[in-house]
């Protein structure tokens, strides 16, 4: 709230502004904020006090003093009271409480999901590739994180019954120019101690008959899973342990003091000594709840799948995929077998009307709107609108997508393929415009944010907990 202040008049800390009782929340002179000065001063503020601004115009920022759930005794009832609170039931939240009690088996520990079951959002929306690593920066987190986080998820699907199939996946060079990339791709591959072979054109029909390229490079470790198995198998293990994954339960307020944090979940609350926020979609979200100002801002992006016809399987007998755009971070239309059957073909990469638009008619007009009036976004835009208006001339015509897969299987036709699911990445983006592209994790007063967990988060998972919480022991011991 914004109020002018004329020269001369006092205003009072704590005015009475309709029924609300707000509290000065900043000061800004002339457009500039002003730090150093008392706001909550009883006696009000006056130009008098501060000389060095007398005739000039004050704006004073109001804000409703914040909530605190556990003082707020009538409004929220204390469900419980932790080490370590976990928010966000997705793989990352999931897979960072697994690790947390394997190097801390005392830790009580709840995990805070807002839907109904864990797994809802992009960790049960996703293509279920166990990625090798090829593509990373060699040193980036992604790179160290895929290739240990892959070892680690193998393991823990042999060790908890969820099936995996190490199938190995080719990479598709259609025309002279994409072969400096796919060289690019194998050096990388080869630094992140991934194995990898360049392979020729007829060798690559050996392995996918049904598709055409000059060159190839095929990776016999990439493999196959379903990441909603695993984080139902995850669940169990927690849940195994007595500690507790409480669904249905949106954070909406985080208080954190030098003791504990308190969250809020509408009419009740957790207290906890530490918290961790994977929150996916929402993740910057949640860190501003938690008093931090996010460096980057989670612009969500959907990706929409089309599925072969039974009839058509054999167009695809594992995973064929395209070399990848170097500005972006998407990986381009790819043909996936799905563990459970069947083969998938996509995604795209369309902007999202709502950090749960799943479908073009989902829309939120405040996530809508959060997404216009981010600068970063705008000046994504206008560098990428020709990539953009591909994207969605590809989302709103079969034709279109069909084209962009016959780059790797020329036979295919629109007969071949049904409407598939989608899935919605958080993509954070600078705000300079610039897509991140690395996993980014941030720090508030007592807790941890994973506010970048892009693809191969998935895979990586297990690993990116082990490093969160890595980080969390130290800021324990500090
Ligand atoms: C189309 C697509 C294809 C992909 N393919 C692959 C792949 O093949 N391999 C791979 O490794 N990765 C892949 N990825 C990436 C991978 O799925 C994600 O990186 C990973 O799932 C991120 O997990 P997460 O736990 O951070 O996020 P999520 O799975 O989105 O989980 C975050 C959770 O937080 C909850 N939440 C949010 N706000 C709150 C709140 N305020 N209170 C309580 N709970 C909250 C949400 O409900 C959600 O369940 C793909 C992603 C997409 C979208």
């Amino acid at each position: 709230m914004r109020y002018r202040l004329p020269a001369g008049e006092r205003l009072p800390a704590k005015p009475q502004t309709g029924s609300l009782s707000r509290s000065i929340s900043s000061l800004t002179i002339c457009g500039v904020s002003v730090r150093g000065i008392s706001l909550s001063d009883q006696r009000g503020l006056c130009l008098a006090d501060w000389p060095a601004a007398r005739g000039v115009c004050l704006a004073l920022h109001y804000s409703p003093p914040p909530s605190h759930p556990l003082t707020d005794q009538k409004k929220s009832k204390l469900l419980g009271e932790y080490d370590l609170a976990i928010v966000g039931g997705g793989i990352v939240g999931l897979a960072t409480a697994v690790q947390m009690l394997a190097a801390r088996p005392d830790t009580r520990l709840v995990v805070i999901e807002a839907e109904s079951q864990v797994g809802r959002h992009q960790s049960g929306h996703n293509s279920g590739v166990l990625h090798s690593g090829i593509y990373y920066k060699p040193g980036s987190l992604k790179a160290v994180l895929c290739r240990s986080g892959k070892a680690m998820m193998e393991t823990f699907c042999a060790e908890n019954g969820v099936k995996t199939d190490r199938c190995g996946k080719v990479i598709v060079a259609t025309s002279a120019k994409e072969l400096e990339s796919l060289d690019r791709i194998q050096q990388r591959g080869e630094a992140n101690g991934v194995e990898c072979h360049r392979i020729h054109s007829d060798e690559l029909r050996q392995r996918e008959p049904a598709a055409a390229g000059i060159a190839a490079i095929h990776v016999p470790e990439t493999g196959i899973v379903d990441y909603r198995e695993v984080c139902l198998a995850m669940r169990r293990v927690i849940e195994r342990t007595g500690n507790q994954v409480l669904t249905d339960s949106r954070v909406d307020r985080i208080v954190a003091d030098n003791s504990a944090v308190d969250i809020g979940l509408g009419d009740r609350s957790v207290r906890t000594s530490w918290m961790i926020n994977c929150a996916g979609l929402h993740s910057d979200r949640v860190l501003r709840l938690a008093g931090g100002t996010p460096s980057a801002k989670i612009v969500p992006f959907r990706g929409e799948y089309y599925d072969l016809v039974p009839s058509s399987y054999s167009l695809c007998r594992n995973l064929i995929y395209p070399v990848p755009d170097p500005a972006f971070p998407f990986l381009g239309v790819h043909f996936t077998r799905m563990i459970g059957g069947g083969v998938e073909c996509g995604p795209n990469a369309v902007l999202a009307f709502a950090r749960d638009g799943y479908r073009w008619r989902d829309i939120r007009p405040a996530d809508l709107a959060d997404t216009l009036m981010f600068g970063g976004f705008r000046r994504l835009a206008t560098k990428h609108w020709r990539m953009g208006v591909g994207e969605m001339w590809r989302s709103a015509r079969k034709a279109a997508f069909v084209a962009a897969l016959q780059k790797l299987i020329p036979s295919i036709r629109e007969s071949d393929l049904k409407p598939g699911r989608s899935g919605v990445r958080a993509q954070a983006v600078s705000p300079d415009g610039a897509l991140i592209d690395d996993f980014v994790v941030d720090q508030t007063l007592r807790a941890i944010h994973v506010l970048n967990a892009p693809s191969p988060a998935a895979t990586a998972s297990l690993a990116i907990g082990q490093y969160v919480v890595d980080k969390l022991v130290l800021s324990i011991a500090q």
